[in-house]
């Protein structure tokens, strides 16, 4: 799944591609992409005909394109969901499921989706904030992104720091890439216990999640699956930068201990055995 920076990349690419334009036609080539929309496909597309996008918005991993009405399309990217922009003449890219033709010709948006967990619903007043992911936390570049009291609201959780870092109503954007950089930055094990870790730990471990996806948005973001690209179908590179998300036997990049891969939440948790070590006070 996408993590925040992967998400910025792609709010930046509509930004630049949608913003102020106009629904022409809006087709569905499969019904399954707008099942949240009870009224069936039809009405989606003809609910969003004529209206302007605003500049799209981006919550932690959540997107939205806002209208200029004060309505949004909430984009739920699921596992390999993506927007594109292309041109009309060409060819739909394989699984393209909608296509959304706007009054000002080329390119348009097509919003394409393998496996289809994903998929587009209308939220209605939703371009300053969906009620849908309303309940979700403010991620680390949001300006009014409050580390003291993201800090406080960790440290008051009894789970394991790993668990609290994907926790996307505590803090938004972080998922399994992002988190086990983070801690590894942080030399900490994933398992270590959140109320016992001190302020100066906690408030180490979020800087250092903000700093590596700010690092891995500068490159594009991180191509981990070979479904995620960008509007323009091209995926990013910082995952050559990454130090142990991936590296299962590779030398740790501080101190050449072979990273070692366990187990973590029916995935999998990335640590240097020796900068990252068992704590004491553990929850897994
Ligand atoms: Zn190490």
């Amino acid at each position: 799944m996408p993590e925040l920076p992967e998400v910025e990349v792609v709010r930046r690419g509509l930004a630049a591609g949608i913003t102020g334009r106009r629904v022409a036609r809006v087709e569905v080539l499969h019904p399954r992409p707008v099942r949240r929309h009870l009224l069936g496909a039809t009405d989606f597309a003809a609910q969003l005909t004529g209206r302007t996008f605003a500049e799209p918005r981006r919550r932690g991993k959540y997107l939205w394109l806002p209208f200029t009405d004060g309505d949004a399309l909430l984009a739920h990217l699921g596992m390999s969901g993506q927007f594109r922009l292309d041109h009309s003449s060409s060819p739909d890219a394989p699984n393209t499921r909608i296509r959304i033709a706007l009054v000002d010709g080329d390119p348009e948006l097509r919003f394409v989706d393998q496996r289809m967990f994903g998929g587009l619903s209308l939220a209605l007043d939703g371009a300053e904030l969906p009620a849908e992911i309303a309940h979700i936390g403010r991620d680390p570049f949001d300006p009014a992104f409050d580390l003291g009291a993201a800090v406080a609201r960790l440290r008051h959780k009894r789970t394991g720091i790993k668990r609290a870092l994907l926790d996307q109503q505590l803090v938004s954007g972080i998922g399994n890439i992002y988190a086990d950089e983070a801690l590894w930055r942080a030399r900490l094990h994933y398992a270590r216990s959140t109320d016992t870790l001190p302020r100066p730990a906690a408030v180490d471990v979020l800087t250092q999640a903000a700093a590596v996806m700010r690092e891995a948005l500068g490159q594009g973001g991180t191509s981990f699956d070979s479904l995620y690209v960008n509007v323009n179908g091209s995926s990013g590179y910082f995952d050559r930068r990454l130090a142990v998300y991936g590296r299962e036997g590779e030398p740790c990049p501080r101190c050449g201990t072979a990273i070692r891969r366990e187990p973590f939440m029916n995935r999998s948790s990335y640590r240097c055995p020796r900068c990252q070590r068992v704590p004491r006070h553990a929850r897994f």
